[in-house]
């Protein structure tokens, strides 16, 4: 189906310069991110928010905020609105205490969103074959949607990804190796294969388009809250496709007047195993310093080093956020009361924006008044749990007094 599209130009994120859109592209001359630009006055008069909230499902009803021109690139695994689901238990004062829930996107992670937009643009651009290093999720999501649309897959993780992110990739058709390294050594395999296997580099922010396709987070959170956006948001940031994402749709519906000026504050939360953001938001730093030895628990968040350092620390900056890290204890000890007490289970990256959430709206850089919208980016059924052994012998009569001493 033919639709109208609003794409005028790429441009670099840090020098400004423009490149052409319709084309293929990695990173700018200076080597950072390409941003997608939009014509948002045309866009303004064809499109307005009853339009757009009369229309139903996910990601591709925003389809005049995204790339792609040819409605038959379109690669979808029916991607819905995931939901915000309140936490009212764990909410510390009067501000509601929300969570996005993007477990539920296929292949139940968020990655979906930005894979989603990245593979329709390669298929557009008759890209046959895409690399990249992962953590997990983004491999799988690379898997899926490439599969669906017939283009070749090749994904690199660290050894200690959960297993079942390196099977369920196995399964959806990409071709993943396992390496003794972090994400940041997968990403420097898959620059030394590139051209000898005719790779198109897929590693976050190397490639324009998954940043569109998260920017679908904000659009979408704009809209469900009656385009009322929260005080406060906190972000699990790796490689910080997302809170980049959203910082641009929120500028993006700003400029069309469609929210208020005052837009939400963006906190990047990290991990203390894995903190260069933080490290970097602290001392003041345009761009971080990779990080040494990172480890955490929360995998999706263990990246040492991201190309788009300086607009994750911009994005914090100019809305007023701050980045903060949390231990990998408090961050299972947030999933383990999510889970209990709120019937909500959070993956460990969704579960540290929780225990940033509950550390300083105590310790004062949230107002118990404000509202705040958290991100479970994962479905927690991907992650290891705790054990439950409790067993009971059925050949014998029923043991009343083990089950009440439970
Ligand atoms: C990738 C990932 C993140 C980090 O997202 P970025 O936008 O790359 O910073 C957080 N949580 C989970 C579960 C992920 O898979």
């Amino acid at each position: 189906m033919p639709h109208k599209t609003f794409v005028t130009h790429l441009e670099c994120s840090y020098s400004g310069e423009t490149y052409e859109a319709d084309r293929i592209h990695g990173l700018s001359r200076e080597g950072k991110p390409l941003l997608v630009r939009y014509d948002l006055d045309a866009l303004g008069a064809e499109l307005d928010r009853a339009t757009l909230s009369a229309r139903s499902g996910g990601l591709w009803k925003y389809l005049e905020f995204l790339p792609v021109r040819r409605g038959e690139n379109i690669i979808s695994l029916g991607e819905e609105l995931t939901p915000l689901v309140a936490l009212p238990d764990l909410q510390v004062g009067p501000g509601r205490l929300l969570v996005k829930d993007e477990g539920r996107l296929p292949t139940g992670s968020f990655k979906a969103r930005g894979l989603a937009l990245a593979v329709s643009m390669a298929k557009e651009l008759g890209i046959r074959s895409v690399a990249m290093p992962t953590n997990g999720n983004a491999g799988a999501a690379l898997a899926a949607y490439a599969s669906r649309a017939g283009i070749e897959s090749w994904v690199f993780c660290p050894d200690d990804t959960p297993e079942i992110n390196v099977r369920e990739t196995a399964l959806q058709g990409a071709k993943v190796w396992r390496v003794n390294g972090l994400i940041n050594d997968c990403g420097r395999l898959v620059g030394e294969g590139r051209e000898t296997m005719g790779w198109f580099d897929f590693s976050t922010l190397k490639e324009p388009y998954r940043i569109e396709g998260k920017k679908t987070m904000g659009l979408e959170l704009a809209e469900q809250l009656g385009w009322e956006l929260p005080d406060v948001i906190l972000y699990p940031t790796g490689g910080g496709t997302g809170l980049i994402g959203m910082w641009k749709a929120f500028a993006e519906l700003r400029e069309l007047g469609w929210v208020s000026a005052k837009l939400p504050r963006m906190v990047a939360v990290q991990s203390t195993g894995c903190a260069p953001m933080v490290r970097a938001f602290e001392a003041g730093l345009e761009h971080a310093e990779p990080w040494e030895d990172a480890a955490t628990v929360a995998a999706g968040i263990r990246v040492p080093g991201a190309v788009g350092d300086f607009l994750i620390l911009r994005a914090v900056r100019e809305s007023g956020g701050f980045a903060v890290a949390v231990s990998d204890e408090s961050i299972l000890a947030a999933r383990d009361r999510a889970a209990s007490e709120s019937g909500f289970l959070m993956c460990p990256e969704g579960a540290a924006t929780l225990a940033a959430y509950l550390q300083e709206v105590g310790g004062g850089r949230i107002r118990p008044d404000e509202s705040a919208v958290l991100f479970n980016c994962a479905t927690g059924l991907k992650y290891p749990m705790p054990g439950a052994e409790a067993r009971l012998d059925c050949k014998a009569p029923l043991d009343i007094d083990t089950l009440q001493q439970a």
